[in-house]
């Protein structure tokens, strides 16, 4: 209506910026962890429903202080992104598809009703803040700065209802490459008693509230002896993601066609941008080879006889952390579905042309829309 007062967005012009008086000692690099030590800094905003965005501001880094009735701890008004800062060997801080990431970021606030904000201006302050950070940043391959962004909703009321305030801020962690020794394929055990995500819920958004739950199954895989899950859906055993990244197999299907597929975006599925940029990847660089890309659903049982009948190439997961993971074999229904390796091989031809096609971009030697510059 007329009378309403406008909200104000983000302005990252107004960011106040506070410099660490102690800064922090570098980890050694084969001793980082990832997500166990974090920058000198934090970048925070806040929001309330009568002004929209207050200021930004970068400060050292800090614990919060949150009243034990706040929201965020009661009904779990939180939502999270994953992206990395990479380093070019000119020594430039570059963001891989944070538009991306933005764009995840507001449809997962608005689905828990927290507020959303201007993708572009969030993503001068996260360049600011991870140019500020540059030090922690390595340009060795496979080096980089992982970035968290999180929003929760912070008022204080036990009353269920969309949050009054909430703050927003972005920390940051040195990470190194998530296979310091090369490729390792891992195994993968099919969880049949627990399900990830459904139709019209919310696995295809990036709240907190969609992973706590996936440890149990995890551990459960582990105590058998497998690295990871592979998360099914419904009576047909579609499958959907493994542990927390999207699912890629390559196949001969029946036709005797290569083909690349991975299960379509039906709200079951995060939107993956490691998996969108695969897609696309492929859709420029495969297609032309005359391999098939396709989004479509496919099942246990079709892997399991395309594995039989020596059909299944390979398999590999796909997220911001590793970008590709080779999967060796998942079990299932008391069987182990082989995906394609000799015993003597730790990844795949596609799953080693993606990593290498998607690193050259991420930092730097190859230019591309998809690198952005701090
Ligand atoms: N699926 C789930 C459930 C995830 O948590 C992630 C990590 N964000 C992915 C897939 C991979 O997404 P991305 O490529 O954007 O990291």
């Amino acid at each position: 209506s007329a009378s309403t007062v406008k909200l104000q967005d983000i302005d990252p012009a107004k960011v106040s910026v506070t410099k660490t008086t102690t800064p922090k000692e570098l980890v050694p690099q084969n001793e980082l962890v990832f997500g166990r030590s974090f920058t000198d800094h934090m970048l925070s905003l806040e929001w309330t429903a009568s002004e929209g965005w207050l200021p930004a501001r970068i400060t050292p880094y800090q614990n919060l202080s949150l009243d034990p009735a706040s929201c965020v701890f009661h009904y779990a008004f939180e939502c999270f992104e994953g992206m990395k800062a990479y380093k070019d060997k000119q020594g430039k801080v570059r963001l891989f598809r944070p538009t991306k990431n933005m764009a995840r970021m507001n449809k997962s606030s608005a689905r828990i009703a927290l507020p959303t904000f201007d993708g572009a201006a969030m993503i001068q302050l996260i360049a600011q803040f991870a140019a500020m950070e540059e030090r922690f940043i390595s340009s060795t391959r496979g080096y980089s700065l992982y970035l968290r962004p999180t929003m929760i909703g912070t008022q204080r009321t036990l009353g269920v209802g969309p949050p009054g305030s909430a703050l927003l801020y972005v920390i940051a962690s040195p990470v190194g490459p998530y296979y310091p020794t090369g490729f390792k394929a891992v195994s993968l055990e099919a969880t049949d008693y627990a399900v990830r995500a459904w139709p019209g819920g919310v696995g295809d958004k990036k709240l907190g509230a969609n992973y706590a739950p996936c440890i149990l199954p995890q551990l459960e895989a582990a105590k058998r002896g497998f690295h990871q899950n592979l998360w099914l859906f419904g009576e047909e055993e579609f499958v959907t993601e493994v542990g927390t990244m999207n699912m890629f197999v390559a196949l001969k299907n029946k036709q005797g066609q290569k083909e690349l597929v991975t299960a379509p975006l039906d709200g079951t599925i995060l939107e993956g941008v490691t998996r969108d940029s695969i897609l696309s990847l492929a859709r420029e660089r495969l297609a032309p080879e005359g391999w098939i890309i396709s989004e479509r659903k496919y099942t246990m049982p079709e892997l399991a006889e395309a594995a039989k009948e020596g059909r299944l190439l390979e398999a590999f997961g796909a997220g911001t952390a590793a970008v590709v993971s080779p999967v060796r074999n998942i079990s299932w229904k008391g069987n182990l579905v082989e995906c394609g390796l000799r015993p003597d091989q730790e990844a795949g031809e596609i799953t080693r042309k993606m990593l290498g096609w998607i690193e050259a971009i991420q930092y730097g030697d190859e230019e591309h829309e998809w690198s952005y510059v701090v």
